[in-house]
């Protein structure tokens, strides 16, 4: 990215925070991390107190928010419990997704804390029915390795998740998301250039995927801290595309350097938008906003659980090596993502193994980010038929290797590319004859018989209307 900027002389300093979701049951009771589409069972009101951090001072972030003094609402299922209604004292930590955490340590070089403190950090955006949101520090001092050499990552704490937002306007909150697993990430402010920041981002998300992590749109959060020479700390927050971190903080540092000219550098937490510019959402909220979960005992890491997680990753790296050409993350997450039988099965079609890992794993994401789609929307639109039908034009030469991502963005769009077309009375023909060789099988065995004969030349849906009318 030409910026014109040069960041070596601005003195940036940046770090990254990054919120990821794990898929366990909830952290502190045990109900699913299930995000609820349908409408609540009952709903709760709530109004928030500020409560003295520590320090016995109230947070100036608290103090911002209680001052608009709002009465909550708070959707519920049954799939919740009393807990996130803060009507009962939480349970004993998630033991699993205590391990996954452990286990993003040791990935992150950290050092493990043998005992730490569950605190209570003060959220009364009314975000958390309790008013806070528990956090612990699980791991810190480890790094991971760019190609701008390593960068330190300070902290690694394990927290609930909170609230989701439904209505801005009325103040209403839905309890499914509150208390799922977040491993929280902090590098230290070792990051002097935007492009090194995405670098990092991207890295560590690549780690977290080789674990049980949850996919999709917001499922992992990034924040980004900076300051530049002569300027305050501030924090940018909500990137809906992890591309748009570099533009965020290029946008940023100038905005900054204007503010420093005039002396009107103040901290504070701003919220990114879709342009990368971002916008004031808070005061910058200071340490007097922890202070210790009295309902829950020290939390001990004991040497035996650390073995136990490493046991577990060593089994995961040992399964790495067995895909040829593949990065060693790659192949974690072709196998996390259960998606080896599909690899193996375009590895038929074309020896190119990256090509197919990413028209599988990263190709689909960028395009459901890009088009604001989910994941499981693009996926159903580029299955298995799709992906095969591309890979054979790659392989024709009908589709350049580089232009796979953008055929498969079309596609999505709806824009498609033509399938070849098979002559329909020799696809009955065939179908038929196949029906009649092995009765008695379900339409799916069918399906796949026909589509191996097939392979890309026709799609999954055409065939499974000729099998069920045959079948008739
Ligand atoms: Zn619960």
């Amino acid at each position: 990215m030409e910026t014109g900027i040069d960041y070596e002389s601005t003195g940036l300093k940046c770090g990254l925070e990054i919120h990821q979701q794990l898929d366990t049951m909830k952290l502190f009771c045990n109900c699913p991390s299930l995000l609820r589409r349908d409408g609540p069972d009952f709903t709760v009101k709530r109004r928030l107190h500020v409560v003295p951090g520590e320090s016995g001072e109230i947070d100036i972030a608290a103090v911002h928010e209680a001052s608009l003094e709002k009465e909550f609402t708070y959707e519920s299922y049954d799939t919740t419990c009393l807990v996130e209604l803060d009507e009962e004292p939480p349970h004993t930590i998630n033991s699993g997704a205590l391990k996954i955490a452990l286990q993003i340590a040791l990935l992150l070089n950290c050092k493990i804390l043998p005992v730490s403190q569950i605190m209570r950090k003060t959220v009364i955006d009314g975000s958390n029915t309790s008013g806070f949101q528990r956090t612990v520090l699980i791991a810190r001092d480890g790094f991971v390795e760019t190609s701008h050499g390593k960068i330190g990552i300070a902290t690694l704490c394990l927290e609930e998740d909170s609230a989701r937002i439904i209505d801005k306007e009325k103040n209403v909150f839905r309890l499914d998301r509150l208390g799922i697993p977040l491993v929280e990430i902090a590098t230290a402010a070792e990051i002097k250039t935007p492009q090194q920041a995405k670098e990092t981002a991207l890295k560590l998300g690549e780690i977290l995927r080789t674990l049980p992590v949850k996919r999709g749109l917001g499922t992992i959060r990034q924040d980004v801290n900076l300051s530049v020479k002569g300027g305050k700390r501030i924090e940018l927050k909500g990137f809906q595309d992890i591309r748009n971190i570099e533009r965020a903080i290029e946008i940023e540092v100038k905005r900054q350097h204007e503010l420093i000219k005039r002396g009107k550098s103040i901290p504070e937490v701003r919220a990114v938008n879709d342009d990368g510019s971002s916008r004031f959402l808070r005061p910058l909220p200071g340490a007097a906003r922890m202070y210790p979960e009295t309902d829950i005992p020290l939390l001990r890491v004991s040497r035996g659980m650390i073995d136990e997680a490493k046991k577990e990753l060593s089994s995961i790296k040992e399964k790495e090596v067995k895909i040829e050409g593949l990065s060693g993350e790659m192949s974690a997450l072709l196998l996390r993502e259960r998606k080896l039988d599909e690899f193996k099965e375009l590895l038929h079609i074309i020896k190119n193994p990256q090509l197919i890992a990413k028209t599988l794993l990263i190709f689909p994401k960028e395009i459901a980010s890009k088009e604001k789609k989910s994941l499981v929307e693009i996926e159903k639109i580029l299955n298995r038929d799709v992906l095969g039908n591309v890979m054979e034009n790659v392989k024709k030469g009908k589709i350049k290797e580089s232009e796979t991502k953008h055929a498969l963005e079309n596609i999505a769009k709806g824009k498609g590319i033509e399938f070849e077309k098979v002559d329909e009375s020799e696809l009955e023909e065939k179908i038929s004859k196949i029906i009649k060789e092995k009765p008695g099988l379900s339409v799916n065995a069918y399906m796949g018989l026909v589509m191996k004969q097939f392979r890309g030349k026709i799609s999954g849906k055409e065939v499974s209307g000729i099998i069920r009318k045959h079948l008739k």
